[in-house]
């Protein structure tokens, strides 16, 4: 589809052809019932493009698309798949500029700050796959005399992968580079908040892979998302996003026995221990803090280290640091040069963000910095600015649920015991932040502490090559690494020979 009049947005360049919205069996075509949806800016509050809106039928259609393929690019050498992979990260890595343009004005995540580094991670993260997936090795068996079984990684074939718009670059990529790079086939359904990077980068895989390899559906969660995680060929679901989503995708999966991975949210505890004096090092923890908040992606990360436990000692040395550091950060249009911290992702998020912050001044925490946004009718973008709440009692709703947006809860503390008891009362496990320069302390933290990931002295994103995936109840099954791969998107077949 050639739509010369969608070509174009301010001073970003829009996917063309990828806005028909289905990419199945190697072509773009609009869905089936003709709907659209309007990709919007939450900076700017305007139309960026309209999206094709697939429903069932295009469901249908790309599934099968994906099944068709999947007896021959499983049988493909492994190293071809990931030269596959490898390329598709050059090409990426050729238009970074470009995507990153789109990604900023569709998530309202930061140009600087967010979504340029998201594309270079989207691109290392496909030739992270690219290089490892030769390494898809089975295993022999020593059985003794008479003998001899061996094992191979096998792919599942159709997967269907749903992911959110809070990262949707990267996260596309781990599905693709794990999906693809194992053998499997893929229908992806991008978040319908923010499809069009997605689509631009599906535009420059298009004739990398052979039709039907990868295939992608862009609409709404009721109408796309859930007849994908329904589908009855769809051997394995990848599905990244809310806890509620996430409980009725595994439903859906349970219904017919099939393959799961579950990346889900977080209320992630930062925790601050009292050898954390002078300058330099209050200096550092204070950065790594506001990196952990994720607060230059208005907090809505899956990892934000939401919930900052305080050792008192440290208190009035840290605090003030943190405010001072957090009030210099530059909230504005997520395409500005300047900006640190841009929208969040639409009136839904704004409501609720603000909901949060209502909730616990009425409840009288104490405000450290920020304040209630204006109510989204008199918003002119959706941007929240940061709030720090202390005086809040760990047993709050904001010490509690995903916020999703820049809001931190600082609570004091002076007892290990029972600071480690705190950070793990909730139902979630997915990060976990330490910061201490006692590795005895960070030993016992650590080894505490009920989360996938934890970091000490440092506040990153995900690492290639690095299992990353959810404890308790933020998740089932790892990704980011070669084991990952394996182990979820692949079974074993054991074969074995009597000689
Ligand atoms: P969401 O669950 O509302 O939507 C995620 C995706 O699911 C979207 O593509 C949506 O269209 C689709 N969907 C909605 N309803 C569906 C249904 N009934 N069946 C199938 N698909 C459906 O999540 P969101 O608001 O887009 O994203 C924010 C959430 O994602 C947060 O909870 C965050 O913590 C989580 N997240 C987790 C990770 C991780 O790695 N653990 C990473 C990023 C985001």
């Amino acid at each position: 589809m050639s739509n010369s009049s969608q070509s174009k947005y301010g001073d970003v360049k829009l996917p063309s052809a990828g806005l028909a919205g289905n990419f199945i069996n190697g072509e773009w075509s609009r869905p089936i019932g003709g709907k659209t949806l309007a990709v919007i800016n939450p900076c700017r509050l305007d139309t960026i493009a309209n999206v094709g809106a697939a429903d069932a039928r295009d469901v249908d259609a790309a599934v099968a698309a994906a099944k068709a393929a999947f007896p021959k690019w499983r049988r493909r050498a492994a190293r071809e798949r990931g030269a596959m992979l490898i390329e598709f990260g050059n090409r990426i890595t050729a238009n970074a500029e470009e995507i990153a343009r789109i990604l900023a004005a569709e998530t309202g995540n930061a140009l600087r700050t967010q979504s340029r580094p998201e594309v270079a991670s989207t691109a290392e993260v496909l030739r992270y796959y690219g290089g490892v997936i030769a390494e898809q090795k089975g295993e022999t068996l020593p059985l003794g005399p008479g003998l001899f079984s061996y094992t191979t990684r096998e792919p599942f074939g159709v997967v269907g992968a749903i992911i959110p718009w809070n990262s949707p670059l990267v996260l596309a990529a781990v599905k693709i580079g794990m999906s693809l790079g194992t053998g499997n086939t893929l229908v992806l359904k991008p978040a319908e908040d923010a499809p069009l990077a997605v689509i631009r980068i599906a535009e420059l895989a298009a004739d990398i892979f052979p039709p039907g390899v990868f295939n992608v559906v862009t609409g709404e969660g009721l109408e796309a998302g859930a007849p994908l995680s329904q589908h009855a060929d769809v051997a394995k679901v990848s599905f990244t996003g809310s806890h509620e989503v996430g409980q009725k995708v595994a439903h859906a999966v349970a219904d017919r026995i099939g393959h799961l991975t579950l990346e889900l949210g977080g209320k992630s505890p930062c925790i601050v221990y009292p050898d954390v004096t002078g300058d330099a090092q209050i200096d550092t923890t204070v950065n790594n803090i506001i990196a952990a908040m994720r607060f230059a992606r208005q907090g809505q990360s899956c990892t934000a280290g939401s919930r900052l436990f305080i050792h008192q000692s440290a208190w009035d040395k840290v605090m003030p640091r943190l405010v001072e550091k957090v009030n210099a950060l530059k909230v504005g249009d997520a395409l500005d040069e300047s900006t640190d911290i841009g929208a969040v992702i639409n009136s839904e998020r704004y409501t609720a963000v603000c909901g949060f912050i209502k909730e616990a001044i009425d409840a009288g925490a104490k405000v450290e910095t920020g304040k209630l946004p204006p109510a989204v009718q008199d918003a002119k973008g959706y941007f929240p600015t940061p709030v720090i709440f202390s005086g809040v009692d760990n047993t709050w709703r904001i010490a509690k649920e995903e916020v999703f947006g820049p809001v931190l809860v600082a609570i004091p503390w002076k007892d290990e015991a029972e600071v480690l008891a705190m950070a793990n009362d909730t139902h979630y496990g997915l990060a976990a932040y330490v910061f201490t320069n006692d590795i005895n302390a960070a030993m016992r933290a650590t080894e505490a502490l009920d989360a996938g990931w934890i970091q000490v002295n440092r506040a990153g994103g995900q690492i290639p090559g690095m299992s990353y995936g959810g404890a308790k109840q933020s998740g089932i099954g790892a990704e980011y690494s070669i084991e990952g791969a394996l182990e979820s998107y692949t079974s074993r077949k054991s074969v074995t020979y009597g000689i």
